[in-house]
């Protein structure tokens, strides 16, 4: 089996990724916050997810991935002060905090699908559905000593673990700072954080609370994902990722919990994803700012483009969000469709391939992806591969197929739709262009009957 090295955000170091149990990687990746809308940030994180199970799969592992939906104790600022996001956008709606996640659930698993990122067989558990689990982890924590009470909840207490803030390197004096506005003044520490809050006493009765042992509240965010990792992957599993976003914070007090409890490490590869931009500031569901996939959709940017857009970068560099580039991007993905139905029918069907070359190309293309994800690479490669008629002496047109599926198992880029391709005449993608404009400036009617002209000649256009 090929040797996948990965950049792993603890130690710094690119390391070999070597599985807790023979032949099956787990992976827990930080699920969506399902208060609103997915932005097109928020899916990069999970191309990038994507891109990691693909290539484990790739060289011939079971993947166990698991991706959590939080519908929970999200608190609006990392200090745990402040509304539950999922309580305010109830609020904001008039809708249930039950509604309001079923639909955003929904949403974001038709984000998933429309990017053909991989779902089969992975796990989606809500936060509310591991109450009990997550009761049980904080009562463990107050039984050895790692846990407080103040008036308005349960606390993990960070001075009884050392390692405290040991991902990335946190600076405590700058978080400490951080967290000193708005603070509570019961915290033993300022970044303590929160294991369970009680229901407020003021104000409008909170919808999703439960009984407890220290009374009625909720769970605060971090101890979800200790709890439902736990559960589904094990006490140590072997990858764990997320946005920059969370190292500071997040996964810090993640591994305190877990640690605290387990004494072992709850991953052995942390990895992050860098952001997806605008010019100037993150993007951010919080701040209202954000790009839906839909937006672009109907900006005439198909998500598959806008996959191929952010793979042209690494997982770790951050991109800047811009409609030309993207535009650019939609371009050159159509060009690499047409050039491999180009080559397809180039190629003689019953030759003999070189079974080197195919196989020298498999071995470059798993060489660059197992280099920590490096899929600019693997799309530069292709394009070389595929441009370079030299090639195709050696080549049959079935195990060209085959080099072309290899590719996009990787990729995720339905690659082998361009084996379907037919030339489509000039007058009907006149009509094809100009349906695409009407959509563009949202003329419904024009675009529907655009549809309806095509069909009558023949074709059909699918979104
Ligand atoms: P949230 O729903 O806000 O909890 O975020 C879901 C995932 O998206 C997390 O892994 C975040 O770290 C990640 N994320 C949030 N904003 C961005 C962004 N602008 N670019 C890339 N990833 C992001
Ligand atoms: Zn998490």
């Amino acid at each position: 089996m090929a040797i996948i090295k990965l950049y792993n955000t603890l130690t710094k170091n690119t390391e070999v990724l070597t599985p807790v149990h023979e032949g099956k990687v787990g992976m827990y990746h930080c699920g969506p916050t399902v208060y609103d809308y997915p932005h097109i940030g928020n899916i990069r994180a999970y191309t990038f997810a994507d891109t990691l199970r693909r290539t484990c799969e790739h060289v011939g592992y079971e993947v166990d991935q698991v991706i959590n939906i939080t519908d929970v104790g999200h608190i609006v600022a990392d200090a745990d002060t402040g509304e539950d996001k999922m309580e305010k956008s109830a609020h904001k709606s008039g809708k249930s905090a039950q509604e309001i996640a079923n639909y955003f659930t929904e949403v974001f698993m038709q984000n998933l699908s429309d990017m053909n990122i991989k779902t089969e067989g992975t796990h989606f558990p809500r936060a509310t559905g591991y109450i009990d689990e997550q009761i049980e982890l904080i009562l463990h924590l107050e039984q050895h000593g790692h846990a407080y009470t103040t008036s308005d909840g349960v606390y993990f207490n960070v001075a009884t673990f050392p390692d405290y803030g040991k991902l990335g390197n946190i600076d405590l004096k700058g978080l400490e700072a951080g967290h000193r506005i708005g603070e509570n003044d019961e915290k033993k520490t300022p970044y303590d954080f929160a294991l369970w809050k009680f229901s407020p006493t003021d104000g409008p009765k909170r919808q999703q609370e439960w009984p407890s042992p220290w009374g009625t509240g909720f769970p605060g965010w971090h101890i979800e994902c200790s709890a439902m990792s736990q559960q589904i992957l094990g006490e140590t599993f072997d990858i764990h990722t997320g946005g920059i976003d969370h190292i500071p914070v997040h996964h810090n007090n993640e591994i305190a919990q877990s640690e605290c409890i387990s004494h072992k490490p709850l991953t052995n590869i942390w990895m992050h994803g860098a952001f997806l931009n605008w010019k100037d500031r993150k993007m951010s569901k919080s701040d209202g700012t954000f790009t839906r996939l839909q937006d672009i959709v109907e900006k005439g940017i198909s998500p598959l483009a806008f996959r191929y857009f952010l793979l042209q970068s690494k997982y770790r560099q951050e991109v800047v969000f811009d409609m030309e580039v993207l535009e650019a991007s939609q371009t050159a993905y159509k060009r690499l469709l047409a050039r491999i139905k180009a080559v397809l029918d180039m190629l003689p069907a019953n030759a003999e391939s070189s079974v080197s070359a195919l196989q020298k190309a498999k071995n470059t293309i798993t060489e660059m992806i197992c280099d920590d994800l490096n899929t600019p690479q693997v799309l530069a490669f292709t394009w070389e591969f595929i441009k370079d008629d030299q090639q195709f002496n050696q080549l049959s047109q079935s195990d060209f197929k085959k080099l072309i599926e290899n590719i996009d198992s990787l990729l995720g880029l339905r690659l082998t739709e361009a084996f379907k391709i037919i030339e489509i005449p000039e007058h009907i993608q006149i009509l094809i262009d100009a349906r695409s404009k009407a959509r563009q400036e949202k003329n419904w009617t024009e675009s529907d009957r655009l549809r309806e002209e095509i069909k009558s000649l023949g074709f059909e256009v699918r979104d």
